[in-house]
């Protein structure tokens, strides 16, 4: 799907006062879903207003990563030390870091007005339970410190980095990542899980675009929402013995199904560079490691 949407001029209207939005700008790409939320391609906003815009509500926001055996020693250090350098540079962060050795967390140099919080989580056997306890463990810190200290988190992966600027211009009630590796394919072929008697399906037809669970993002109470649903459809799934085909990530696609989200951000938020070049991928902001499942999973 091309060009900018209808209701472009609903956005302009909206954002008219703030200047942040501009989805005009990049005609070649889908910038508005069909529901009017925007889709964040690079170019369609103004990232100084954006900053102007936050700072001046004060805001903190939130940064949760788990790393669980491996993870820990492989990518938590260049994904905090390039969260300090691109990460809402400017805004009030807290870092919620998720482990099992919380004293083997690197000391990363933080910014004036950020800090790091070390929560301990139990280490799951395994690596799908790992990912999937995830929304368990940040339902009920949502609940609690983290909650009560940011105004909007973003929960993602830790086997990534940053390489741009990620700024307050991601930031609403409920953000959704456009998956870097089906964005561009037929809705019929996205890999949603199709079993009907799982928590998350979804039926043929059903299923707006295919998230990606790297990240995802919103005020406390909506991801409140969000993860609640997601961790009580997991369980759901697992007392029938069934576990969705892409686990935590399945039962997202199923929420943001039912619950739109208020922003979409482009592939270019995420990004994995073992797809190589595309024209519409114009400044990556996080970048994928490689995977090495071989060393990482057990
Ligand atoms: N994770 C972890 N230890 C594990 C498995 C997963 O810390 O043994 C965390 C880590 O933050 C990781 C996320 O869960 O980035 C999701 O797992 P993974 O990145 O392996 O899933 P994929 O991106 O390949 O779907
Ligand atoms: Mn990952």
């Amino acid at each position: 799907p091309m060009g900018v949407c209808p209701s472009a001029t609903m956005l302009l209207l909206r954002d008219n006062f703030t200047g942040v939005l501009r989805p005009w700008a990049r005609p070649e790409v889908l910038t508005c879903t069909s529901w009017g939320a925007p889709i964040i391609w690079d170019g369609t906003f103004n990232p100084v207003i954006a900053q102007k815009k936050a700072r001046q509500q004060n805001l903190t926001i939130g940064l949760t990563v788990f790393a669980v055996g491996r993870y820990l020693e492989k990518y938590l250090a260049r994904f905090l030390e390039s969260a300090e350098q691109h990460f809402m540079v400017g805004q009030r962060v807290v870092y919620y870091v998720f482990t099992e050795r919380p004293a083997a967390v690197p000391r990363v140099a933080l910014g004036p007005g950020r800090q790091l919080r070390v929560e301990h989580v139990v280490r799951e056997r395994r690596w799908q339970d790992v990912s999937m306890a995830r929304m368990r463990t940040l339902h009920e810190a949502l609940g609690g410190r983290l909650g009560r200290e940011a105004h909007f988190v973003f929960c993602m992966d830790v086997d990534q980095h940053f390489s741009s600027a990620f700024g307050p211009e991601a930031l609403a009630e409920s953000v959704a990542q456009l998956h870097a590796w089906h964005y561009h394919w037929p809705r019929w072929l996205l890999p949603f899980e199709r079993d009907s008697r799982s928590a998350a399906a979804l039926a043929q037809g059903e299923g707006d675009f295919y998230y990606h669970a790297a990240l995802f993002g919103g005020s406390v109470a909506t991801l409140r929402g969000l993860t609640g649903h997601c961790a009580r459809a997991q369980e759901q799934d697992r007392a029938r013995g069934l576990e969705a085909r892409w686990h935590d990530e399945s039962h997202l696609n199923k929420f943001f199904w039912l619950h739109k989200p208020a922003k979409v951000l482009s592939p270019e938020f995420c990004w994995s560079p073992e797809i190589g070049r595309r024209a519409e991928i114009h400044c990556p902001r996080l970048l994928s490691a490689p995977k090495e499942y071989a060393i990482l999973r057990d």
